[in-house]
């Protein structure tokens, strides 16, 4: 049953095509700020500062002190499928957070968005882009780095905005991500600022300049994120097998929690959220704890990119090891290893 006229076919235009994959790319607040921070990691920030008014509704500031962009460049970056990152021919190859261009345009296109930035050897410029709309380049004052501005968020698609939680539930959501990437980049400064009301909500997560060496710098970073007492229990991970690197904290048994909030995984750098990491955490503890309690861990895989694929999805949480048995299989013996020669180290003292 053929109807008469067949439809036509069109080819959509750009600020339609952004719109359409910035559902994918930013769903909320939240998503936006992980764009932002992962890009300032990617320039090689030392420093990030996120700021954000209403639970990132209103505003959403990300300034960083990295590389900057080019005044010419600024179009560029907010066009789709740009990127300084990859060239393409190898996409398992992939060292940045960001390699898809996507995130800007998107931004761009659901919010009303300002980059200042200065690279070095260039004047300070901005670009704004609002509606799809990119204004000409413009000089400005900046002595260097990024600020990157998300105004009104969703804006020009009002069934998105329906679908945003509370203030505080956004806030909250805000700070999760920014927690995530400072536990990976215990050498970055953050600070976290809620500009609502005055902006007195401050959260500042100081990098130590001291301290040169990496298991120092993240113990201090969990122990300022995750509280002083995970890290007062947490048992120092550090393993490899067949080109995989673990490091990172594990708790001790006794430290367990009643749900699996403090479980974190990363895979080079990149925060993931996958069940590899509870089968294996529950397969290490097994003989350590009760079914209804859960440990907490923060550990990192390091690994020639070509062992995992993070192409898996925009938002970019899913990784597919290309040994899945072999990575449970080091975290599990590694963890076990720990808790083992602690339990050993407890009866001794107790013994001595
Ligand atoms: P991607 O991160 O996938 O490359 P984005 O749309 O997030 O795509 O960014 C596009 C480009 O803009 C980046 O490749 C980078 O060159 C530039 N860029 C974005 N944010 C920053 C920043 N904070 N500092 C320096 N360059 C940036
Ligand atoms: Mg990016």
């Amino acid at each position: 049953n053929i109807s008469e006229k067949s439809p036509v076919i069109r080819q959509l235009d750009d600020a339609a095509i952004n719109r359409i994959a910035a559902g994918e790319v930013v769903e909320r607040p939240a998503s936006a700020v992980k764009e932002l921070v992962e890009n300032a990691l990617d320039a090689g920030a030392g420093r990030i500062e996120v700021s954000y008014g209403v639970g990132g509704k209103t505003l959403i500031r990300v300034t960083d002190d990295g590389c900057g962009i080019a005044a010419d460049d600024l179009p560029l970056a907010l066009s789709r499928h740009a990127t300084s990152k990859i060239d393409g021919s190898d996409l398992l190859d992939i060292h940045t957070f960001g390699f898809r261009g996507e995130a800007l345009p998107s931004l761009g296109a659901v919010g009303r968005l300002k980059i200042t930035s200065r690279a070095q050897g260039h004047d300070a410029a901005s670009i704004t882009v609002e509606g799809g709309q990119m204004s000409a380049v413009k000089p400005a004052a900046l002595g260097g780095g990024t600020i990157v501005e998300l105004r009104d968020l969703f804006y020009a698609t009002p069934a998105r905005l329906k679908f945003m939680r509370t203030d505080r539930a956004e806030a909250q959501a805000i700070t999760d991500v920014v927690k995530r990437l400072a536990m990976a980049e215990p050498f970055v400064g953050f600070t976290l600022r809620d500009l609502t009301n005055g902006g007195e909500g401050r959260v500042t997560f100081r990098a130590d300049p001291e301290s040169g060496d990496l298991f120092d710098a993240l113990h201090g970073r969990l122990a300022r994120i995750l509280g002083a007492e995970f890290a007062d229990n947490a048992l120092r991970i550090d393993a490899t097998r067949e080109g995989l690197h673990l490091t990172g904290y594990a708790a001790l048994p006794t430290y367990s929690r009643g749900s699996a909030v403090a479980q974190y995984l990363f895979v080079n750098g990149r925060p993931v959220k996958d069940k590899l990491l509870v089968g294996a955490l529950r397969g290490a503890y097994f003989d350590f704890l009760s079914r209804d309690r859960h440990p907490a861990a923060a550990l990192f895989i390091e690994c020639d990119p070509h062992l995992v694929d993070v192409n898996v999805h925009p938002a970019k949480s899913e990784v597919r090891f290309r040994d899945p048995g072999l990575a449970r299989g080091l975290i599990v013996s590694a963890l076990r290893h720990a808790l083992a020669e602690a339990g050993h180290r407890a009866s001794t003292t107790v013994a001595g």
